[in-house]
Protein backbone atom coordinates (compact mmCIF):
# COMPACT_ATOMS: atom_id res chain seq x y z
CA UNK A 1 0.00 0.00 0.00
CA UNK A 2 1.23 3.29 -1.06
CA UNK A 3 1.30 6.19 1.20
CA UNK A 4 -1.35 8.06 -0.77
CA UNK A 5 -3.26 4.87 -0.47
CA UNK A 6 -2.85 5.10 3.14
CA UNK A 7 -4.00 8.50 3.82
CA UNK A 8 -6.84 7.94 1.69
CA UNK A 9 -7.85 5.20 3.70
CA UNK A 10 -7.56 7.34 6.80
CA UNK A 11 -10.44 9.68 5.07
CA UNK A 12 -12.74 7.23 4.21
CA UNK A 13 -12.91 5.05 7.92
CA UNK A 14 -15.74 4.57 9.96
CA UNK A 15 -16.45 6.51 13.22
CA UNK A 16 -15.48 5.62 16.24
CA UNK A 17 -18.01 5.59 19.21
CA UNK A 18 -16.86 7.12 22.72
CA UNK A 19 -18.70 6.21 25.80
CA UNK A 20 -18.01 8.31 28.80
CA UNK A 21 -19.64 7.28 32.08
CA UNK A 22 -18.22 8.83 35.08
CA UNK A 23 -20.46 9.70 38.76
CA UNK A 24 -22.50 12.82 38.81
CA UNK A 25 -19.92 15.08 39.99
CA UNK A 26 -17.18 13.93 38.06
CA UNK A 27 -16.89 16.46 35.33
CA UNK A 28 -18.61 14.97 32.61
CA UNK A 29 -20.63 17.40 30.99
CA UNK A 30 -17.85 20.31 31.09
CA UNK A 31 -15.71 17.88 29.81
CA UNK A 32 -17.72 16.87 27.13
CA UNK A 33 -18.55 19.69 26.11
CA UNK A 34 -15.10 20.99 25.59
CA UNK A 35 -14.17 18.34 23.64
CA UNK A 36 -17.25 18.89 21.16
CA UNK A 37 -16.64 22.60 20.97
CA UNK A 38 -12.73 21.68 20.30
CA UNK A 39 -13.10 18.70 18.20
CA UNK A 40 -15.06 19.39 15.17
CA UNK A 41 -14.83 15.45 14.15
CA UNK A 42 -17.08 14.25 16.88
CA UNK A 43 -20.77 15.12 17.22
CA UNK A 44 -22.75 14.45 20.57
CA UNK A 45 -25.19 11.40 20.92
CA UNK A 46 -28.34 13.18 22.12
CA UNK A 47 -30.19 11.17 24.58
CA UNK A 48 -33.99 10.90 25.29
CA UNK A 49 -35.14 11.37 28.72
CA UNK A 50 -38.10 11.23 31.11
CA UNK A 51 -36.22 14.02 33.36
CA UNK A 52 -37.69 17.35 32.95
CA UNK A 53 -35.55 20.19 31.35
CA UNK A 54 -33.02 21.95 33.97
CA UNK A 55 -32.64 25.25 33.57
CA UNK A 56 -31.07 26.26 30.19
CA UNK A 57 -31.16 22.92 28.97
CA UNK A 58 -33.14 22.59 25.07
CA UNK A 59 -35.40 20.16 24.06
CA UNK A 60 -33.08 18.45 20.95
CA UNK A 61 -30.07 20.02 21.64
CA UNK A 62 -29.13 18.68 25.56
CA UNK A 63 -31.88 15.46 25.47
CA UNK A 64 -34.44 14.90 23.82
CA UNK A 65 -37.32 14.85 26.43
CA UNK A 66 -40.00 12.93 26.24
CA UNK A 67 -43.42 11.62 28.41
CA UNK A 68 -43.19 8.32 29.85
CA UNK A 69 -45.57 7.49 27.12
CA UNK A 70 -43.35 8.39 24.17
CA UNK A 71 -40.54 6.78 26.26
CA UNK A 72 -42.24 3.41 26.43
CA UNK A 73 -43.32 3.32 22.83
CA UNK A 74 -40.04 3.58 21.31
CA UNK A 75 -39.06 1.02 23.65
CA UNK A 76 -41.44 -1.16 22.49
CA UNK A 77 -40.69 -0.42 18.66
CA UNK A 78 -36.85 -1.22 19.54
CA UNK A 79 -35.86 2.46 19.12
CA UNK A 80 -32.97 2.17 21.31
CA UNK A 81 -29.47 1.22 21.37
CA UNK A 82 -29.78 0.64 25.08
CA UNK A 83 -31.40 2.68 27.64
CA UNK A 84 -31.47 2.83 31.77
CA UNK A 85 -33.30 3.97 35.28
CA UNK A 86 -31.05 6.46 36.34
CA UNK A 87 -31.45 8.06 39.91
CA UNK A 88 -36.18 7.26 39.21
CA UNK A 89 -35.41 8.74 35.29
CA UNK A 90 -35.20 6.85 31.87
CA UNK A 91 -32.33 7.21 29.63
CA UNK A 92 -31.90 6.19 26.45
CA UNK A 93 -29.95 6.05 23.12
CA UNK A 94 -31.80 5.97 19.55
CA UNK A 95 -29.88 3.44 17.41
CA UNK A 96 -30.86 5.16 13.87
CA UNK A 97 -28.71 8.12 15.02
CA UNK A 98 -25.47 6.97 16.26
CA UNK A 99 -25.34 4.20 13.18
CA UNK A 100 -26.02 6.89 10.92
CA UNK A 101 -23.22 9.43 12.26
CA UNK A 102 -20.52 6.38 12.21
CA UNK A 103 -21.33 5.47 8.96
CA UNK A 104 -20.99 8.97 7.95
CA UNK A 105 -17.06 8.40 9.14
CA UNK A 106 -17.54 10.51 12.23
CA UNK A 107 -16.81 9.87 15.98
CA UNK A 108 -19.89 9.98 18.20
CA UNK A 109 -19.69 10.67 22.09
CA UNK A 110 -21.99 9.77 24.82
CA UNK A 111 -22.95 10.09 27.81
CA UNK A 112 -23.78 7.50 29.16
CA UNK A 113 -24.11 5.35 32.90
CA UNK A 114 -22.91 2.18 33.58
CA UNK A 115 -25.60 -0.43 33.03
CA UNK A 116 -26.06 1.41 29.27
CA UNK A 117 -22.46 1.16 28.88
CA UNK A 118 -23.29 -2.47 29.69
CA UNK A 119 -25.67 -2.80 26.77
CA UNK A 120 -23.45 -1.22 24.26
CA UNK A 121 -20.55 -2.99 25.14
CA UNK A 122 -23.11 -6.45 24.39
CA UNK A 123 -24.09 -5.25 21.40
CA UNK A 124 -24.01 -7.59 18.34
CA UNK A 125 -23.77 -4.87 15.55
CA UNK A 126 -20.64 -4.48 14.13
CA UNK A 127 -21.13 -1.20 13.17
CA UNK A 128 -21.07 -0.94 16.72
CA UNK A 129 -19.42 -3.34 18.54
CA UNK A 130 -16.04 -2.66 15.68
CA UNK A 131 -16.62 1.22 17.36
CA UNK A 132 -16.69 0.98 21.21
CA UNK A 133 -14.39 2.58 23.11
CA UNK A 134 -15.29 2.97 26.43
CA UNK A 135 -13.72 5.45 28.96
CA UNK A 136 -14.79 6.31 32.86
CA UNK A 137 -13.91 9.75 34.57
CA UNK A 138 -13.81 9.89 38.50
CA UNK A 139 -12.57 11.95 41.07
CA UNK A 140 -9.79 9.69 43.51
CA UNK A 141 -12.06 9.89 46.23
CA UNK A 142 -15.75 10.19 47.31
CA UNK A 143 -14.84 13.13 49.35
CA UNK A 144 -13.58 15.05 46.29
CA UNK A 145 -16.83 14.02 44.93
CA UNK A 146 -19.19 15.73 46.85
CA UNK A 147 -17.67 18.63 47.11
CA UNK A 148 -18.09 18.92 43.60
CA UNK A 149 -21.76 17.75 43.41
CA UNK A 150 -22.20 19.92 46.02
CA UNK A 151 -20.92 23.03 44.79
CA UNK A 152 -22.98 22.72 41.43
CA UNK A 153 -25.96 23.46 44.06
CA UNK A 154 -28.43 21.87 41.11
CA UNK A 155 -30.15 19.53 43.31
CA UNK A 156 -32.01 19.70 46.61
CA UNK A 157 -31.09 17.38 49.48
CA UNK A 158 -33.01 13.94 48.64
CA UNK A 159 -32.01 14.18 44.67
CA UNK A 160 -28.37 15.17 46.25
CA UNK A 161 -28.62 11.80 48.66
CA UNK A 162 -29.90 9.80 45.77
CA UNK A 163 -26.91 11.49 43.03
CA UNK A 164 -24.44 10.27 45.88
CA UNK A 165 -25.56 6.45 46.36
CA UNK A 166 -25.58 5.84 42.57
CA UNK A 167 -22.11 7.44 42.10
CA UNK A 168 -20.63 5.67 45.08
CA UNK A 169 -21.88 2.23 43.17
CA UNK A 170 -21.13 3.64 39.95
CA UNK A 171 -17.49 3.72 41.04
CA UNK A 172 -17.15 0.28 41.54
CA UNK A 173 -17.46 0.04 38.03
CA UNK A 174 -14.58 1.80 37.03
CA UNK A 175 -12.49 -1.95 36.30
CA UNK A 176 -14.91 -2.73 33.24
CA UNK A 177 -13.83 -0.32 31.03
CA UNK A 178 -10.84 0.36 28.70
CA UNK A 179 -9.55 3.78 30.20
CA UNK A 180 -10.11 5.67 33.33
CA UNK A 181 -9.39 9.41 33.69
CA UNK A 182 -8.66 10.43 36.89
CA UNK A 183 -9.88 13.60 37.78
CA UNK A 184 -8.06 16.55 37.96
CA UNK A 185 -8.31 20.14 37.17
CA UNK A 186 -10.58 21.22 34.00
CA UNK A 187 -7.48 21.48 31.83
CA UNK A 188 -5.93 17.77 32.88
CA UNK A 189 -8.82 15.88 32.20
CA UNK A 190 -9.59 17.58 28.62
CA UNK A 191 -5.34 16.67 27.58
CA UNK A 192 -5.88 12.97 29.00
CA UNK A 193 -8.98 12.97 26.65
CA UNK A 194 -8.02 14.59 23.34
CA UNK A 195 -4.75 12.26 24.04
CA UNK A 196 -7.16 9.31 24.43
CA UNK A 197 -9.39 10.09 20.87
CA UNK A 198 -5.93 10.91 18.92
CA UNK A 199 -4.47 7.41 20.22
CA UNK A 200 -7.94 5.44 19.32
CA UNK A 201 -8.24 7.45 15.81
CA UNK A 202 -4.44 6.30 14.85
CA UNK A 203 -5.40 2.46 15.26
CA UNK A 204 -4.15 0.80 11.59
CA UNK A 205 -7.53 -1.53 12.62
CA UNK A 206 -9.69 1.40 11.34
CA UNK A 207 -7.68 2.89 8.85
CA UNK A 208 -7.57 -0.48 6.97
CA UNK A 209 -10.83 -0.84 4.28
P1 LIG B 1 -28.37 13.96 34.06
O1 LIG B 1 -29.81 13.80 34.42
O2 LIG B 1 -27.55 14.52 35.20
O3 LIG B 1 -28.18 14.72 32.76
O4 LIG B 1 -27.79 12.49 33.78
C1 LIG B 1 -27.92 11.51 34.76
C2 LIG B 1 -27.18 10.27 34.34
O5 LIG B 1 -27.77 9.71 33.17
C3 LIG B 1 -25.70 10.48 34.01
O6 LIG B 1 -24.95 9.48 34.68
C4 LIG B 1 -25.62 10.24 32.52
O7 LIG B 1 -24.38 9.66 32.17
C5 LIG B 1 -26.74 9.29 32.29
N1 LIG B 1 -27.23 9.32 30.92
C6 LIG B 1 -27.41 10.40 30.11
N2 LIG B 1 -27.86 10.01 28.91
C7 LIG B 1 -27.95 8.67 28.95
C8 LIG B 1 -28.34 7.67 27.99
O8 LIG B 1 -28.71 7.94 26.86
N3 LIG B 1 -28.31 6.39 28.41
C9 LIG B 1 -27.93 6.02 29.66
N4 LIG B 1 -27.92 4.73 29.95
N5 LIG B 1 -27.55 6.92 30.58
C10 LIG B 1 -27.55 8.23 30.23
Amino acid sequence: MSVEDLLGTQGSRKGILFLLSGPAGSGKSTLLRRALDEDRNLVFSISCTTRSPREGEVDGKDYYFLSDEEFSKRVENNEFLEHAEVHKWQYGTLSNAVIDILNDGKDVIMDIDVQGADQVRDCKDLVISDAVVDIFLTTSNTVELEKRLRGRGSEDEDNFQLRMQTAVDEIKRWRDYTYCILSGDHEEDFKVLSSILATERMRVARMAP
